[in-house]
């Protein structure tokens, strides 16, 4: 009997430090073994007190446990997202460059960048007011993501700039994809009756280049799109 205490301090461990699968099997089967080992040295009395309070501690571990889990992907999320827009942030950019650029090494598939600044968008702010330049900022992630694929990543890089990753995409599609967001920009109604255009640079990765280089050549192409008179798309 006096054995069955020493079950609640192994589940709480086990609990902590096993999947939470095993961590379940392994907490049922010492409940099972207490209850019964309890009952055949103390009988039912024992057995359910034992049984009882084992279980409630079982079920309140995993209450726990289950909340720790939804605070954590929570803070996971808003650690990776910028949240005017939704979109990843910087720092899940680097990282997310980083793993495709190592891919690109190790297997050849192709990887796009799509570097996207909306044209001047200091007049958007300036005619319309700040919360209208937020609204554009966040309509242009909704129209973005309706477009591409589920597996291109879209960051904000900051302000009005953003980076679309084109997993497996060579710079011709890339190029064509480009060409038809910028499209889509241009004929999109906009808050306030607006006109909104964007500049796109464009960049696939070359064997042999870092991330930052990789990237340094979309944020060239899009710089000379801006000077070549702005909403286009340079490659
Ligand atoms: P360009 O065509 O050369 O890109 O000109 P631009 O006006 O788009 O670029 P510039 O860098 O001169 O201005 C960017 C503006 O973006 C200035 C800043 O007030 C605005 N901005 C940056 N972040 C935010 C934001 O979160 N919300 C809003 N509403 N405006 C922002
Ligand atoms: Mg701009
Ligand atoms: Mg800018």
């Amino acid at each position: 009997v006096f054995g069955a205490f020493w079950t609640f301090p192994i589940i709480l461990y086990g609990s902590f430090v096993l999947r939470r699968k095993m961590a379940i099997f392994a907490s049922l089967g010492l409940w099972a073994g207490a209850t019964i080992s309890t009952f055949a040295q103390g009988g039912v009395s024992s057995a359910a007190r034992v049984s009882i309070s084992l279980l409630l501690t079982i079920v309140m571990i995993n209450i726990v446990i289950t909340v720790l889990a939804r605070a954590q992907d929570q803070l996971t999320f808003q650690s990776i997202t910028d949240p005017l827009t939704g979109a990843y942030n910087r720092r899940h950019m680097e990282v997310m460059l980083e793993r495709a650029a190592c891919q690109s090494e190790r297997s050849g598939t192709p990887h796009a960048l799509l570097s996207i600044d909306i044209d001047h968008f200091k007049d958007v702010n300036d005619f319309h007011g700040h919360a209208i330049g937020d609204d554009t900022l966040r309509r242009l992630t909704a129209l973005v993501r309706a477009r591409v694929r589920s597996v291109d990543l879209w960051f904000r890089m900051g302000g009005e700039e953003f980076l679309l990753l084109a997993p497996d995409t060579r710079i011709g599609e890339a190029l064509g994809l480009a060409e038809t967001l910028r499209r889509e920009v241009m004929a999109s109604p906009w808050p306030n009756g607006h006109e909104v255009t964007v500049s796109i640079g464009v960049a696939e990765f070359a064997n042999g280049e870092s991330w930052e280089a990789w990237l340094q050549r979309a944020d060239l192409a899009l710089y000379r799109a801006k000077h070549g008179g702005r909403n286009v798309v340079v490659g």
